[in-house]
């Protein structure tokens, strides 16, 4: 498959179905932290910079197996609101396999626009990003196509919040030495409140960036967290996130539950549990002997399976 990929475990959204609608590297930004790389097309065109047709034919495939998954999720190597097919594909998976809730992860560029707003009115769950809260910060973060600015992209989310049912996750990336001063903090926090999402996601830089910037510790992240005081923040980096402690019985039971659904590897489960790897690999083993997990190999790499029943 070429558009479609997983389903992939994260601790946020479940089991999900990622579904790429643009390719490397179209974004309305070029981010400093970005995972994926350089943006390569800075744009705010929309277009169909893949085959809604193919998208379609894979998902198709992939969906009526009925898969056990919890989100269909849209992302891309870009931006997805930049697909100009967004709201026909959102409203062919409604029709077709309404069974399935779809989420969206977005940079927040176009969501002033009427049109983007149509088109991601029936998508269950939005993770819109807002890194920074003056025009100063965000051209020096997220190097925004020339035009957009902050309060285009907070106009955006508010009329996400208010013209769509859709749960919404906010989501802040801080970056040592670029926005995560006391002050941009403060004024971060104010537009946090004004848009008042259903969560505040605080995140930083845990994989390598496509410029050389570092992310902030666990500690730091926290201490925002303290700083702005809203309820439901969760800090999601993952490799920053003090590990959970999980009574063994506990961790076993969610280890069985992710594995009996789908299999995963060593490394997904923990990421995504907030534990140990040692841990994970402990527990599998005895799971192991018990007779209710073992190890396959896909392309090489082992998965644990949960054996039902
Ligand atoms: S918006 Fe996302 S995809 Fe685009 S440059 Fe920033 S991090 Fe990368």
């Amino acid at each position: 498959m070429k558009y479609v990929f997983g389903p992939v475990f994260s601790r946020r959204l479940g089991f999900s179905l990622g579904v790429d609608l643009v390719p490397f590297k179209v974004c309305s930004m070029d981010c400093l932290y970005c995972e994926v790389g350089a943006t390569t097309e800075k744009t705010l065109n929309r277009a169909e910079y893949v085959p809604f047709d193919e998208v379609k034919s894979e998902l198709s495939e992939f969906l009526k197996g009925n898969p056990d998954i919890d989100y269909i999720t849209f992302s891309g190597y870009g931006e997805p609101t930049l697909f100009s097919r967004l709201g026909d594909l959102v409203k062919w998976i409604k029709d077709e396999f309404p069974q399935f809730k779809l989420a969206l992860l977005t940079n927040s560029s176009l969501l002033h626009r009427d049109d983007v707003i149509n088109d991601v009115r029936e998508i269950d769950l939005i993770l819109p990003s807002l890194d920074a809260a003056t025009d100063e910060t965000f051209k020096k973060l997220n190097r925004p196509v020339s035009g957009l600015t902050v309060n285009r992209v907070v106009e955006g989310i508010l009329r996400l919040k208010s013209e769509t049912e859709s749960k919404i996750w906010l989501e802040t990336l801080f970056v040592r030495g670029i926005n995560d001063k006391k002050e941009e903090v403060e004024r971060l926090g104010e537009l946090v409140y004004k848009i008042s999402p259903d969560k505040w996601h605080l995140n930083t830089v845990v994989r390598p960036p496509a410029y050389g910037v570092e992310g902030l510790s666990y500690e730091e992240l926290s201490e925002i967290a303290k700083t702005v005081n809203y309820p439901n923040t969760e800090i999601i980096a993952k490799s920053v996130a003090k590990k959970r402690k999980m009574p063994v019985n506990e961790l076993r039971e969610e280890i069985y539950q992710i594995v009996v659904r789908r299999p995963c590897p060593v490394d997904e489960i923990a990421d995504a549990l907030g534990v140990l790897k040692e841990e994970v690999e402990s527990i599998v083993e005895k799971l192991e002997e018990e007779g209710k997990v073992k190890t396959v190999f896909y392309g090489g790499e082992p998965y644990v399976k949960g054996i039902s029943g």
